[in-house]
């Protein structure tokens, strides 16, 4: 297809989403997550969350065929599209040839490092329709980075997104919720039925937005610690807390009952009963 003919194309149309993948001889891989997005509706209210801006860089993860970045591109200063999907190099070229501000970077998003790449040059935000395999490791990936993320707007399953929602004393309430709500605010943008993809998976999805807590930038404690408490205080779920960061992190029983004392909690609480503020008072009493 010359390029001109494929940047004109409508890329979320099923018929031309069928067209690409038969005229480059792809099958969309389920082992790669590839439900490709093929609904305006929900890519413009994704482009609409992102709200970007021509001073921003937009860190898109996962660009399939082009769609979003396409959809995204006339707002942002520099789109950088990271696609592990090497056979997709040869239509995403054609697709993205006439936005200069376009990067394509053929990589796997769990290996690259976040910080490097983006620099503070620039404010950076994310946006990605995520392949649902890596969800869970690639957010804690972009979290964990000292980058000032302005926003992240994420399309994932739906479970996933309940359990970024998820409040105290909830069965969804763990580990993921709590590493992102420490430092972020969680919204959901929108619902997105199975039918919005190409193919159709057989979960329905959400657009979730997750900004910066005004506190981000002024924890009292390290990233990296406040995490390796979280993750011990997640280990076992079934245990106390109390239990549960004595086995897991070098502290004594002593220790952690006094801190769990200073704040005012039970000896006896668990891990899904604290809420992310109380995670970070006891993090900073445990340095
Ligand atoms: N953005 C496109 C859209 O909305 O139609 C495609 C989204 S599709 C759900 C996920 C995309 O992520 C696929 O293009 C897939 O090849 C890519 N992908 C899967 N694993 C990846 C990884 N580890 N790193 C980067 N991209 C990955």
């Amino acid at each position: 297809m010359a390029g001109k003919e494929a940047i004109k194309l409508k890329l979320t149309a099923p018929t031309v989403v069928k067209s690409l993948l038969a005229q480059y001889e792809l099958r969309p891989s389920k082992g790669l997550g590839q439900n490709f997005l093929i609904n305006e509706h929900y890519l413009e209210q994704i482009v609409a969350a992102a709200a970007v801006t021509p001073a921003e860089v937009v860190v898109e993860i996962g660009p399939g065929l082009g769609a979003l970045t396409r959809a995204l591109a006339p707002a942002a200063g520099r789109v950088i599209a990271i696609e592990k999907d090497e056979r997709l190099q040869p239509l995403l070229q054609t697709v993205l040839a006439d936005l200069p501000q376009v990067e394509l970077l053929l990589q796997d998003a769990l290996q690259v490092d976040y910080q490097q790449l983006v620099g503070e040059a620039r404010p950076a935000k994310v946006v990605a329709n995520l392949p649902y395999y890596i969800t869970t490791p690639l957010v804690t990936r972009l979290l964990e980075q000292e980058i000032a993320w302005r926003s992240l707007v994420l399309l994932v399953q739906s479970e996933v997104a309940e359990r970024m929602l998820a409040t105290p004393g909830s069965k969804e309430y763990g580990l993921l919720g709590v590493m992102i709500q420490c430092e972020y605010e969680v919204m959901t943008v929108a619902r997105v039925p199975a039918s919005a993809f190409y193919p159709a998976p057989k979960v329905a999805s959400t657009v979730v937005k997750l900004c910066p807590l005004a506190s981000r930038g002024a924890l009292p404690v390290s990233r990296a610690w406040l995490w390796q408490v979280l993750r011990a205080a997640f280990a076992q779920r079934r245990k106390t807390l109390l239990n549960a960061l004595s086995a897991n992190l070098p502290l004594t029983k002593g220790q952690i009952k006094g801190a769990l004392l200073d704040l005012g909690l039970k000896a006896d609480i668990r891990g899904e009963d604290l809420t992310p503020e109380q995670f970070i008072q006891l993090a900073a009493l445990l340095v």
